[in-house]
């Protein structure tokens, strides 16, 4: 790396050159009796074209037995999730548990999800004590 030459020969090897400086590299290893690092080298070279390939196929194998696409059984809005997940549905918030075929409520059926906003603590022995006119508030 610190020798001054590499940087001509990096320079040279852009485009067109690069190959032709492959193949007569191949060429002189071959007449130097290397073939076998060559194709090593090939098997190398092939592993490591083919790993992604082969990555991704099995990726999309994976995602087609995992990918549920399914309505959101409240809304009817189209998701898609993977199995064995839980998720937010984007249209109406409810959480929601992916099985095999579709989305499930992660609450029971009919439970409303209720928030509690401005809650007040109120003694059971004050309330019958509220006259007439309180109620109205
Ligand atoms: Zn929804």
């Amino acid at each position: 790396m610190h020798q001054p030459g590499f940087r001509q020969i990096q320079v040279k090897g852009s485009g067109l050159g690069c190959w032709l400086t492959l193949l007569g590299l191949v060429w002189l290893l071959g007449a130097m009796g290397l073939g076998w690092l060559i194709k090593s080298l090939a098997l190398l070279i092939l592993l490591v074209m083919l790993t992604p390939i082969l990555a991704f196929l099995g990726f999309r194998f994976w995602l087609r037995l995992n990918l549920v696409q399914a309505a959101c059984p409240v809304c009817s809005t189209a998701l898609t999730g993977l199995k064995g997940t839980q998720t937010l549905c984007p249209n109406c918030g409810t959480p929601l548990e992916t099985d095999g075929r579709g989305f499930q409520r992660l609450t029971e059926e009919g439970t409303i999800d209720v928030t509690a906003v401005d809650v007040v603590e109120v003694a059971a022995e004050a309330v019958p004590q509220l006259s007439e006119g309180e109620e109205t508030l």
